[in-house]
């Protein structure tokens, strides 16, 4: 039976993204989300120019620059002395070569700007407190659950995160794994931010087995504060309040200034877990996509990013094929998983070389500066100016 009804399960980023390019390619979409109202716990995202150009095409720019910054540079600076190390541009050449802006932007201010785009598109229907419990997939079609309840569908999506339920329908799927880190979210008023962090910048300091990473959000009115910390605290809150002492240990002796930015705000501690990409993403009727199939280390600020090119990948696989979904869902896959590999292996690369301890930092950062920011911003090329037709 060719694909018409798609469940996508899970309303974040994935879900909402490719409930979205789905029904722009004619396929009627039921999104189910377990919670009872949509909020987003984390609070910033940084979107590159190879998500946002997607979500430009969905129609999103005015939304997303309702609210959003585009940074004039990244500047990466040494934790422990402040010191600025080197300047990636990001301004408008960068744009250029990219094909589109580099955005950082409050997490709730892209939900909003997804949520309206779903809502006004006549082919989808979101359903809350509509948990998906169980997938199964016969001979003769799929069996699907949602809140105690069968409901008709030719095609599943799992986008349901990285404790993804419809991931058991998977056979071969990767299970997540603890990553031996976790992550500190703060905010603070954007005149509150010191005197390290410029307004239209976004800012990484580095050091011994930590980071933080600082960027406006909300117009420019606060700064969104990151910090990832060698840490194998594994608890199953997503938002838990957190244990001080763990970050002042792990920021021991930084710059004042840079002290001044842990010591203030109130933070909340979010466990990293890992999906491994090898996994199988798909059946012959289920995908996964999003976290769910590879949730990765935030360290290249990419899972988002993959999650949103995973939709455009997939429903173009699937609008050129509705009749032969296994097919169309194999190509999604072997489209996907080596640019998705690169960069989840990119990201571990990338926490080893920032939590460096301090003798090798040296030679990090004497290699960052000599190299210079437009050539290091260089590197990146493939990664921020890919297209959904390379791949
Ligand atoms: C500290 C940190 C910083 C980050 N910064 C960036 C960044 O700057 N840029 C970037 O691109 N990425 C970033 N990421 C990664 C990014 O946040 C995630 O990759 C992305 O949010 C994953 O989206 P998702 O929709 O796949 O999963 P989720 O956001 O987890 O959404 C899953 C949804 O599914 C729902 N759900 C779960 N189970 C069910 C079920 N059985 N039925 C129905 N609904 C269900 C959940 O309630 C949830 O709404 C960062 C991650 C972290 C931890």
């Amino acid at each position: 039976m060719p694909v018409r009804r798609v469940v996508v399960a899970g309303a974040g980023i994935a879900g909402l993204t490719s409930a979205l390019a789905l029904a722009a390619r004619g396929f009627e979409v039921t999104v189910c989300e377990r919670a009872r109202v949509l909020s987003e716990v984390g609070a910033g995202l940084q979107l590159s120019p190879n998500c946002g150009r997607i979500l430009s095409g969905l129609g999103l720019d005015a939304a997303l620059d309702a609210h959003a910054v585009r940074p004039e540079a990244i500047d990466i600076r040494s934790g422990p002395s402040g010191r600025r190390i080197v300047a990636l541009p990001l301004g408008a050449s960068a744009a250029a070569r990219h094909g589109g802006p580099y955005r950082v932007l409050h997490r709730a201010d892209l939900q909003k700007a997804l949520l309206g785009a779903v809502l006004a598109q006549g082919r989808v229907t979101l359903a809350l407190e509509a948990a998906v419990d169980a997938v199964e997939e016969g001979r003769d079609g799929l069996g699907v659950t949602v809140a105690g309840e069968p409901i008709e569908a030719d095609l599943v999506v799992g986008a349901d995160g990285v404790r993804s339920t419809v991931r058991g329908a998977v056979a071969g799927a990767a299970m997540p794994r603890p990553t031996g880190r976790t992550a500190w979210r703060a905010t603070v008023p954007a005149d509150a931010a010191g005197p390290l962090l410029a307004a239209m910048r976004t800012t990484l300091f580095l050091g011994p087995a930590a980071h933080l990473v600082a960027y406006p959000i909300s117009g420019g009115a606060a700064v969104n504060l990151v910090a990832v910390v060698e840490d194998p605290h594994a608890a199953p809150g997503w938002d838990e309040p957190a244990d001080l002492a763990v970050l002042d240990a792990a920021f021991a002796g930084w710059a004042e200034p840079v002290r001044a930015l842990i010591d203030g705000p109130l933070w909340r501690r979010f466990t990293l877990n890992a999906v491994d990409p090898a996994g199988r993403w798909a059946t012959a009727r289920i995908a996964l996509l999003g976290d769910a199939a590879h949730a990765m280390l935030p360290f290249l600020a990419q899972g988002a990013a993959m999650a949103i090119e995973d939709a455009a990948v997939l429903a173009a696989e699937l609008a050129d094929a509705p009749a032969t979904p296994a097919a169309a869902l194999r190509r999604y896959e072997a489209r996907r998983k080596p640019r998705v590999t690169k960069v989840w292996q990119g990201a571990r690369t990338a926490g080893r070389l920032y939590h460096l301890g301090r003798i090798a930092a040296l030679a990090r950062d004497a290699g960052m500066a000599a190299l210079g920011g437009p050539a290091l911003l260089a590197r990146y090329d493939w990664l921020y100016g890919w297209t959904p037709e390379e791949g």
